[in-house]
């Protein structure tokens, strides 16, 4: 087998060349990152469960009309997206205090959000991916006003079709971080969804089952993501 070329190396994923150029490999890594990437460690088997559970969540959207990169899954590790040329903006939803807001905004952590919020990060590492606002995104350019609209109808509209997937398997989704990325013209979800990228709880007792796990020192990282995909139906690999 030839060698593949690795196009980007980031915090947990790889991002290889395919055979076609308007497709792209993503390969799932056990790195697990937090605080800009200051504390990282090697989570066994966190790659092949981000890399289905992810497969579930977007072949869900994508069959709810949310356009997303997602082609399919290719082994245990990878799947196959279109190649998109990414906005480098995260789009953040919450539908609890938690995190940074709590942090920047001193709210308890909890505090049911109505409505629900919509925060824009820049996605900068250098930088710890700062809070930027929409009209900082059309003057530097790093999306129209047309994709701005589209990205906040796109990412209001999974939080709706996701809050209630999780509900039906007791799960609150209390945040969550989306990329978007442009081909041909139109606007697609891209990258991926995972514990990594979002915050779950427990329905009844309020347990975090997601990375805030690993930010903490909780224990138990890669078994709160195997249970979250348990309930939610998703087919893992077997992993022991
Ligand atoms: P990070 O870059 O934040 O460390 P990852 O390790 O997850 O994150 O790297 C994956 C990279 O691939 C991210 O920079 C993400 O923006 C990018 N990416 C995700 N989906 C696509 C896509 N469909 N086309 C091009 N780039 C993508
Ligand atoms: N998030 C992410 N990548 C980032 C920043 C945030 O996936 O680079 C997710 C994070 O997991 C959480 C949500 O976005 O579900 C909100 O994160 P927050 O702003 O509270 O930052 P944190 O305190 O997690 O650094």
């Amino acid at each position: 087998m030839s060698e593949r070329t690795a196009l980007y190396e980031g915090k947990a994923k790889i991002v290889y060349a395919s055979e076609s150029p308007d497709e792209l490999v993503l390969h799932f890594k056990d790195d697990t990152s937090a605080f800009d990437g200051e504390k990282v460690e090697q989570l066994a088997h966190k790659g092949e469960i981000n890399n289905a559970f992810n497969t579930f969540i977007m072949e869900y959207l994508q069959g709810e009309g949310v356009p997303t990169h997602f082609i399919r899954r290719l082994n245990a590790r990878e799947s196959l997206v279109r190649r998109l040329e990414m906005i480098p903006v995260e789009c953040v939803v919450r539908n609890r205090a938690a995190g940074s807001l709590s942090k920047r905004l001193g709210i308890e952590e909890g505090r049911i959000l109505e409505p629900p919020t919509l925060e824009f990060f820049l996605k900068n590492d250098a930088l710890h991916d700062p809070m930027i606002n929409t009209s900082h995104i059309r003057t530097f350019g790093w999306a129209t006003t047309e994709e701005v609209e589209a990205m906040r109808r796109w990412t209001m509209r999974v939080n709706i079709l996701l809050s209630a997937l999780f509900a039906k398997a007791n799960l609150i989704l209390v945040d969550f971080k989306l990329e978007f990325g442009r081909f041909d013209g139109e606007l697609y979800l891209g990258d991926e969804f995972s514990p990594d990228g979002c915050r779950l709880w427990d329905a009844r007792s309020l347990e975090k089952m997601d990375k805030d796990r690993f930010r903490r020192n909780l224990g138990g990282v890669v078994e709160a993501y195997i249970e979250v995909a348990r309930r939610l139906g998703v087919p893992l690999p077997a992993v022991s």
